[in-house]
């Protein structure tokens, strides 16, 4: 049975062209970049050219570029480090409903710690509305965290609106583009943010390692403490292999960013048309025209997101779904639910996200299971039986 992978938007794998940058920093190179000898020196340099890479394209200095051990790493880092340095000015943050828990638990940790937290709300769509922001805005307020693109239901919100509201007031901002960066153009200066994380293994290159661009002047707490390393921003010795990695992912995925958008979106298209053509009772989640290339989120009714997964998996299928990812909980996403999807509705949610190995002959044959599974699912339901014809709220 051949697997077909649709959860590209949970990680990636590594590009061999990848890999095979990183490998020499594991054996042959394995200096310490904080070493004198040349060795050390060596791996400097590794790090130095993975670090003006990165800068280059976020069209930010080398100087502004703090790796991390992942994105989740690099949103604790902007959000504490940008609450605890700035304390004297006030305490307020504002952030959204549908942000990746990363933020959220972060935001959830400061509020139990003096902090005073505003949750703005998102429309059907799971957009922001920059005037919102604006509205949330007080004296006190000394940051604004909103993701580039949500990594659910893909929807992209008003960064650069939102970005140049903060810039005229002057208040930090800080966007989550794990699931944009390697997909769409990223430049900061256009977004207008001050802060802005990023994750290798969301665009073919490693887990474990990340980037957060700092813009200069803004400031941040470090959260580990100990070397010099990072500007004194980030203490440990550098994660060398997976930094290079990273640059390399980077560089290759934002080069192919207009082939690998249109190639995506044909397959989307192509993914999201089957399923409205063969499959009733279903709802699309996220915005119609706003979203990212690859990410199709749909509700069956009558049916759990659970166990859609497993009949999936039976077919050699990865996929996720908003429910499945809190640990076997059945709490449904709080992303749909932010969205107003009622939680019935939402349990039965899924989220495909394809990648530049799908294929067109890959999507008819996850239609054809799909059709066969969601049919055999809702024989199984005694909803169904009762409500056939019920139309979606
Ligand atoms: C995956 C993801 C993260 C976490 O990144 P890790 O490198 O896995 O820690 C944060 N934010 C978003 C939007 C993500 O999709």
């Amino acid at each position: 049975m051949n697997r077909i992978y649709l959860d590209h938007a949970a990680t990636t794998a590594v590009r061999p062209e990848v890999l095979e940058a990183m490998l020499p920093y594991f054996t042959e190179k394995y200096g310490n970049p904080s070493s004198v000898y040349s060795l050390g020196r060596e791996a400097r340099r590794a790090l130095d050219e993975a670090r003006a890479t990165v800068a280059d394209l976020l069209g930010a200095d080398e100087r502004e570029i703090v790796f991390t051990g992942g994105g989740s790493e690099a949103d604790n880092l902007a959000i504490k480090g940008v609450a605890f340095a700035n304390r004297h000015k006030g305490n307020h943050i504002i952030t959204s409903a549908v942000e990746h828990h990363a933020v959220l638990d972060t935001m959830h940790f400061l509020e139990r710690n003096g902090f005073r937290i505003t949750v703005l709300p998102v429309d059907s769509y799971g957009m922001v509305d920059p005037n919102q922001v604006a509205e949330a805005l007080t004296d006190d307020t000394i940051l604004v965290s909103i993701m580039h693109a949500n990594n659910e239901v893909g929807t992209i919100q008003p960064i650069e609106e939102i970005g140049r509201i903060l810039a005229e007031k002057k208040v930090y901002f800080h966007t989550d583009a794990v699931q944009t960066a390697g997909i769409l153009p990223i430049n900061v200066a256009e977004l207008h943010c001050d802060l802005l994380s990023l994750s290798a293994h969301k665009f073919y290159g490693p887990k474990g390692v990340g980037a957060l661009y700092v813009k200069r002047g803004t400031k941040i707490e470090p959260h580990i403490h100990g070397g010099a390393q990072e500007r004194k921003r980030r203490a440990g010795t550098e994660n060398v292999a997976g930094i290079v990695g990273l640059a390399k992912a980077f560089a290759l995925a934002q080069g192919e960013i207009e082939t690998s958008a249109a190639k995506l979106t044909a397959l989307r298209d192509r993914l999201w048309d089957g399923i409205a053509a063969r499959i009733d009772h279903v709802r699309f989640n996220g915005h119609p025209t706003q979203r990212l290339p690859n990410n199709v989120n749909v509700c069956f009714s009558f049916i759990e997101g659970e166990a859609l997964l497993l009949n999936l998996d039976m077919h050699g299928i990865a996929a996720s779904s908003g429910s499945a990812c809190t640990s076997g909980s059945l709490e449904p996403s709080h992303v749909l639910v932010a969205m107003g999807v009622p939680p019935e509705i939402a349990h039965g949610s899924l989220r495909l996200t394809l990648g530049r190995e799908n294929t067109e002959e890959e999507i008819d044959t996850v239609l054809d299971v799909l059709v066969e599974v969601v049919a055999k699912l809702r024989d199984m339901s005694p909803l169904y039986e009762e409500t056939p014809s019920k139309p979606l709220p």
